[in-house]
């Protein structure tokens, strides 16, 4: 079977945005009545009015801000943002709290139901089928989306394993002993076991993996294909968030991701002014109404995602609308010197052109008026000293084209920065932090 629903995954561009605009409505009706947030934000708004995709652009969008501040209520922890009696939850998760105090997620057993069938769509667009043993190499805690990649990967049928409560040698032994041949886990830590399995000797296109699914990062296309040489198998890259779920998928075309119709109305958004929508081909920023999902209601919710608008055609046959692109996160955009400069070009450039780059970081800090921005390299430690150098002049030179800035190059010795396994957090702002 070549879709995971062949009715839904095929339908034509109309019926799938009549199916959303009615969906929309229900669940702004369903908000209005169960969500004291909503009570309160969408006084004096009808669904009946909602006719058009146009008359939702009048409807105030929801951000993460708000959801903190309304969980400040009672009932405790989940405040005006439930949706539903606090006795149907049975599901708690919570955002990483990179940005601030942890959003927390109420899922009742029917909503949780509905996060895991769209994540059956994604794994199974990305090629997950009954005889994959699917690893999953981390202690999920109160962190969505690894839990969600279990009991979806269940749903299709597969074989799950998860890896937590092992460090990476332990995880890399693992895989070997009970032959795994799936895996999803962030881009960074898929290239971090790759580096540790090396370092055992071990080839990592030796574990035989075949399908791999990432999540938690945006992924340079570079990054992509580096992991698919490194373990010879097929990466597939995917877009979603704690609040709103998984909303787009990665398939087997490899050029972009479809987004989950009519599971979401997604709108991608003027950045200026989040009027307009944007045309193909266009950078916006990621809008996302979550349509079947009671228990935490989220209307128009701004992820600060930046995506570049896609096509509505696949040669996969699938009629969703696509994404090009993850450009990366509206907050991790900053001007330097008067440029706009986004984290994931470096990457980029990194992950294509200097593979013996083994991790970086980026620290842009002020001295005097000037701002720097500092690239710290780490390197393979078998290289002679004279190609590092020689390494060190070209980074500087790759960078200053792509980005239009100077950087100024510092090559660490091995082990010396950070390795993440959720969340990589590479880019560092030392301007913000003296403020
Ligand atoms: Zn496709």
């Amino acid at each position: 079977m070549k879709y995971w629903n062949p009715y839904l995954e095929t339908l034509p561009e109309e019926t799938l945005s009549n199916i959303e605009l009615s969906h929309f409505r229900n669940i702004l009706s369903h908000a209005k009545t169960h969500s004291v947030l909503y009570q309160e934000k969408l006084k004096g708004i009808e669904p009946d009015n909602i006719t058009t995709l146009d008359d939702i652009k009048n409807i105030p969008m929801t951000d993460k801000e708000e959801l903190r501040k309304y969980q400040e209520i009672a009932p405790f922890p989940y405040g005006g943002t439930l949706g539903t009696p606090i006795e149907n939850v049975t599901t708690f998760r919570q955002t990483s709290g990179t940005t601030g105090k942890p959003v927390y997620v109420p899922e009742s057993y029917e909503s949780w139901q509905w996060r895991i069938e769209v994540w059956c769509h994604i794994l199974y667009m990305a090629g997950f089928r009954p005889h994959h043993r699917v690893f999953l190499p981390f202690g999920y805690n109160v962190y969505v989306a690894f839990w969600e990649g279990h009991y979806a990967s269940e749903k299709l049928g597969c074989e799950v394993i998860p890896g937590g409560a092992l460090d990476t040698k332990g995880r890399i032994h693992k895989i070997i002993e009970i032959k795994a041949n799936a895996m999803m886990n962030t881009p960074t830590y898929g290239l971090h076991i790759a580096e540790e399995a090396k370092n055992m000797g071990i080839d990592p296109a030796k574990l035989k993996i075949e399908r791999m699914l990432c999540a938690g990062e945006p992924m340079p296309t570079a990054t992509r294909k580096r992991l698919e040489e490194l373990y010879h198998c097929h990466v597939f890259d995917h877009i979603g968030g704690t609040e709103p779920c998984a909303w787009a998928g990665m398939c087997e075309a490899k050029e972009g991701m479809h987004i989950i119709e009519p599971f979401f109305l997604v709108e991608i958004l003027d950045r200026e002014t989040l009027q307009k929508e944007v045309k193909e081909g266009d950078i916006g920023v990621a809008v996302v109404t979550p349509l079947g999902r009671r228990s935490f209601p989220l209307i128009r919710f701004n992820t600060k995602d930046l995506v570049v608008k896609g096509k509505s055609s696949c040669s996969c046959g699938r009629t969703s609308q696509k994404i090009e692109e993850v450009v990366g996160r509206i907050d991790d955009l900053r001007k330097i010197r008067g440029v706009l400069f986004s984290p994931k070009t470096v990457e980029e450039v990194i992950r294509q052109q200097f593979q013996e780059v083994e991790e970086f970081e980026i620290v842009v800090e002020r001295k005097g008026l000037m701002d720097l921005i500092l690239l710290r390299a780490e390197v393979d430690p078998q290289l002679p000293l004279e190609s590092i150098e020689k390494m060190k002049v070209r980074l500087g030179e790759s960078l200053k084209i792509a980005t239009n800035l100077s950087f100024i190059v510092i090559m660490e010795p091995p082990g010396s920065l950070p390795r993440y396994t959720l969340k990589a957090k590479r880019f560092k702002d030392l301007r913000e932090e003296a403020k």
